[in-house]
């Protein structure tokens, strides 16, 4: 990089020497064909600064942790180097992300006097405060559920209260679910909704503390929120509420029909508990970059890739050369290609941001951040973000035997126009076999809530996830520079310039035809 930087230097100092300087230099600067500033993205300096970035000496970059610091140094540095500036103000590239550890806290519980034993027979899912708290009684709602066509909480008070609900959803006498009319279950039963919906009901009539039994998902609750490693999540304000997910034992010792009964009523059972919250905040960064459009700069389309990855486990390091090293490599590369077209005077039209983002392996809170507390340019103006999460590898699974592949996913979701676009590019200069099948809405690894780009696509900007599909070393420590394929790439980071370039530079902003 700095070689060619020094090459450029010299040739401007060479076509200076002329008696007409000025004139000289304007002729120098040319236009060139995009494909210039393309075949300036090669796997060689791909290569050279992924054996830096997924080096031991970052030492799996964990959300917070001395490694991470270390990675977002070097991007900024990166930036610093080329001359591409912050996209904060006081030249700051980062953009600070408080974050928090929920780790498990001390309980006492006891029920009728009798005592129960944390995350074996209760769990706390939500981070509370500190105190004591107890109640003769106890409010059993049944399902507690909240809705136009059923109410567990009719003529009901849990203001103070202590609530218990079970999992599951009315049915009438027909069989069918009262909700939905139909066999279909509703948000009150599904078990990606339905801990939120109940736990909201709840918390909006003002209980003070929810029970939930729910003894299907209760081993994997426990596991996920008892165990020693704390979950991350973005610091939320502290809720006036406590949420325990009990098991059998504990829902029977203060209701024993509670399996037959979904009858609202007051039970007689004591409960009293003693909280101490463990949970703890820090700030992580995410990495943000911009090159003003030359012409429309209030029209931003971002380019990103996660720049953390596992840490270190057990001793060993997770250098995550593919996840994300490769995405982050490649968009320092498509940096650099973008900066040389401003250097001669070819900058894009639109503005381009480029979004490293923190905490993705923690569940995409660095992306969750920019685009839910803390846009740093209006999503309204935002054309589309190209997320890049492993490209640097091939898919053993791939029916296929054509290396030169990538997966896209959600390219046609929101916009027809992305789509075409993004295929013509690959015509026109990269040939790469653009295989979409994890783009079908059936397909059961759901990639397409899986990387940052969702926290986009979820505010209806179209966006391209470019993924290689996982592999024998996916988030395993053995995910190391040596093993990536340099060639593909290296032309799959073209293509991705070659998509942000045309976005950037078209005469009008891709148009939104499929919106949610
Ligand atoms: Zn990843």
């Amino acid at each position: 990089m700095k070689k060619l930087l020094f090459l450029f230097g010299i040739s401007t100092i060479l076509f200076s020497c002329g008696s007409s300087q000025n004139k000289t230099a304007t002729n120098s600067k040319k236009a060139l064909e995009v494909t210039a500033y393309g075949n300036s993205i090669t796997s060689a300096e791909l290569k050279e600064a992924l054996y830096t970035y997924a080096s031991d000496e970052f030492e799996g970059r964990n959300t917070g942790d001395p490694g991470q610091k270390k990675a977002v140094e070097y991007l900024k540095n990166h930036y610093v180097s080329l001359g591409i500036p912050s996209a904060l103000p006081n030249n700051d590239y980062f953009q600070e992300v408080p974050l928090q550890t929920l780790s498990t806290p001390a309980i006492d519980l006891l029920v009728n006097g009798k005592s129960f034993t944390n995350i074996e027979d209760y769990v706390s899912v939500i981070s509370s405060p500190d105190g004591t708290f107890n109640a003769k009684e106890i409010i059993y709602v049944g399902y507690g559920i909240d809705d136009e066509k059923f109410s567990s909480y009719t003529n009901l008070d849990v203001k103070g209260k202590v609530v218990l609900f079970k999992a599951g959803e009315p049915k009438n006498s027909d069989g069918n679910y009262t909700i939905s009319g139909t066999d279909e279950t509703s948000k009150w039963s599904n078990l990606r909704q339905e801990f939120v919906a109940k736990r909201e009901v709840a918390e909006n009539k003002g209980a003070k503390a929810v029970l939930f039994y729910n003894p299907d998902a209760y081993s994997f609750v426990a596991k996920r929120f008892g165990g020693s490693h704390g979950r991350m999540s973005l610091v939320e304000p502290p809720k006036d509420l406590y949420y325990f997910i009990i098991n059998t034992d504990l829902a029977k010792a203060i209701h024993s029909t509670i399996d037959t009964s979904d009858k609202t009523e007051t039970l007689n059972s004591a409960i009293e508990f003693n909280y101490k919250n463990a949970s703890n905040t820090f700030e992580s960064e995410n990495v943000v970059a911009i090159i003003k459009g030359s012409e429309k700069p209030e029209e931003y389309v971002v380019v990103s890739a996660h720049l953390d990855h596992e840490g270190i486990k057990d001793g060993e390091i997770y250098n995550g050369a593919d996840d994300d090293g490769s995405g982050t490599v490649a968009m320092l590369e498509i940096a650099e290609a973008f900066q040389k077209a401003v250097e001669n005077g070819q900058g894009p039209k639109r503005s381009i941001v480029f979004l490293h983002v923190t905490g993705e392996e923690k569940g995409l809170l660095g992306s969750k951040y920019y685009t839910d507390q803390d846009p740093i340019f209006p999503l309204a103006n935002t054309v589309a973000d190209l997320n890049i999460d492993m490209i640097g590898r091939t898919d053993p699974k791939r029916e296929k035997t054509n290396r030169n592949y990538l997966y896209l996913i959600g390219s046609d979701k929101l916009s027809t126009e992305l789509h075409n676009i993004s295929e013509e590019m690959n015509t026109k200069y990269c040939n790469i076999d653009l295989d979409y099948t994890f783009n079908d809405d059936n397909d059961p690894n759901r990639f397409y809530y899986r990387s940052d780009h969702y926290n986009f696509a979820k505010n209806n900007i179209p966006v391209i996830f470019y993924f290689n599909g996982t592999h024998a070393d996916y988030h395993k420590p053995s995910d190391t520079p040596d093993k990536i394929e340099y060639d593909l790439l290296e032309n799959r980071t073209r293509l991705i310039f070659y998509t942000a370039w045309e976005l950037a530079n078209r005469k009008d902003r891709i148009k939104v035809d499929k919106a949610n």
